[in-house]
């Protein structure tokens, strides 16, 4: 360790000398997006830890959490993250980086990074409590990062890690799903059209499963080229009832949540271990409305109650989070360069374009991604 103390040191030196500062979109404060400022003077990212890379972006992707997190979500688990020790005062996540893909080259590795090395491609979905993408530079762990797709260019990419990461938390560590077991099920995706679905769809097809999906209208023919087998339009009624003439799902993905909790697991086929995953949890709006301790008492009281008003029934309720995985990525990357996965990237800005990004980001009626692109 006096080793790595040693050179440690020394590539801060050189990195400092090199560089300080760096462009990027910050938030000095929570709010509309008036709060979002360019800046060519954000602190240049340092290796901490001796497993952590810095990465020059090429390509940053948005989701809806960054505009969630722009106006203060999560603000108090997530400054809990940073600072776990409650060292810091108020406000100290400030100057606040958003944005949680990014496509783009390893610049320099610290000493215990054995997989990577300076100027391999990679990809990656940030964790919401580290400094995001929507800059030059980031600084990640290295089993956070993957090699990126070699058929994908960095704008495409950028357009999948984050949805990537979070389907694969949700449908495979949570839902029990892997591309041997999905041959005969049947999987429905509630609210198709988004970041997550269009990932969600592809994958599962990829598996073989057969996939029911709930979108607009109007999104009808776009999911169906991602793959879908099945489509149900949610605008012209009430969507659980064409949904109750189908055969039952094995698993339900949920990314639309609210009402849909009251109907979807009685879609389900009862004593088969069939299971609903919801996206749309109050574990971040728990945490930020009651504190961390009774944030997390309620939001563990609330999955419980729901879990075992469900199992008596003979279905499973599961809340899914996204969780940061190079692993998964790595098998995705596989995937995509397989041809079986392919970007959906609805609208690229310019880096001088992030506000109009977030603009569009707060439309809703996403079909795929929004990517910025840096140079
Ligand atoms: P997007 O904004 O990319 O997509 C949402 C999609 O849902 C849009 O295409 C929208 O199109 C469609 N939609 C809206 N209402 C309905 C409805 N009632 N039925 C069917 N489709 C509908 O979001 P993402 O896909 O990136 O994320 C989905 C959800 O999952 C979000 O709520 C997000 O916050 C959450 N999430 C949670 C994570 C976690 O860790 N728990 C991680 C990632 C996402 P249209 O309105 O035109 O129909």
């Amino acid at each position: 360790s006096v080793c790595w103390h040693g050179r440690q040191k020394r590539l801060f030196s050189t990195t400092k000398r090199r560089m300080t500062i760096m462009p990027a979109w910050v938030i000095d404060k929570y709010g509309g997006n008036d709060v979002l400022r360019f800046t060519k003077n954000a602190s240049f990212p340092v290796i901490t830890y001796p497993n952590e890379v810095i990465i020059k972006v090429n390509a940053a992707g948005l989701n809806p959490i960054d505009v969630g997190m722009r106006g203060g979500y999560g603000a108090s688990s997530l400054s809990m993250k940073r600072d776990p020790l409650n060292l810091k005062q108020n406000g100290m996540e400030f100057p606040l980086i958003l944005g949680r893909d990014l496509s783009g080259v390893i610049m320099e590795c610290g000493l215990d990074v054995k997989y990577f090395t300076e100027r391999d491609e990679v990809w990656a979905a940030i964790p919401p409590w580290k400094q995001g993408s929507l800059a030059e530079f980031v600084v990640l762990s290295a089993n956070e990062i993957s090699r990126k797709p070699k058929l994908l260019s960095h704008r495409e990419a950028a357009a999948i890690p984050y949805v990537a990461a979070t389907s694969w938390s949700a449908l495979v560590n949570t839902g029990g799903l892997s591309k041997d077991n999905c041959a005969k099920k049947r999987i429905l995706i509630l609210g198709g059209s988004g970041g997550v679905g269009t990932f969600a769809i592809q994958m599962l097809k990829a598996w073989g499963a057969h996939v029911t999906v709930t979108c607009s209208q109007n999104a009808e023919r776009f999911v169906r080229d991602l793959g879908a087998d099945h489509v149900v339009d949610y605008t012209s009624g009430p969507v659980e009832k064409p949904l109750r003439e189908l055969e039952k799902f094995d698993l339900i993905l949920d990314n639309v949540g609210g009402e849909t909790e009251r109907w979807a697991l009685t879609l389900l086929k009862p004593w088969s271990g069939a299971k609903y995953v919801t996206l749309v949890t109050p574990f971040l709006q728990n945490t930020d409305l009651l504190g961390i301790a009774d944030g997390m008492m309620q939001t563990a009281a609330t999955v419980a109650t729901k879990a075992l008003k469900h199992l008596v029934k003979g279905v499973h309720y599961r809340w899914g989070f996204f969780a940061p995985s190079g692993p998964a990525l790595d098998e995705i990357s596989e995937m995509v360069d397989a041809g079986q996965i392919r970007a959906v990237v609805e609208e690229t800005f310019s880096f001088s374009q992030v506000p109009h990004a977030f603009e569009k980001m707060e439309k809703g009626h996403a079909r795929g991604k929004t990517v910025v692109q840096m140079s």
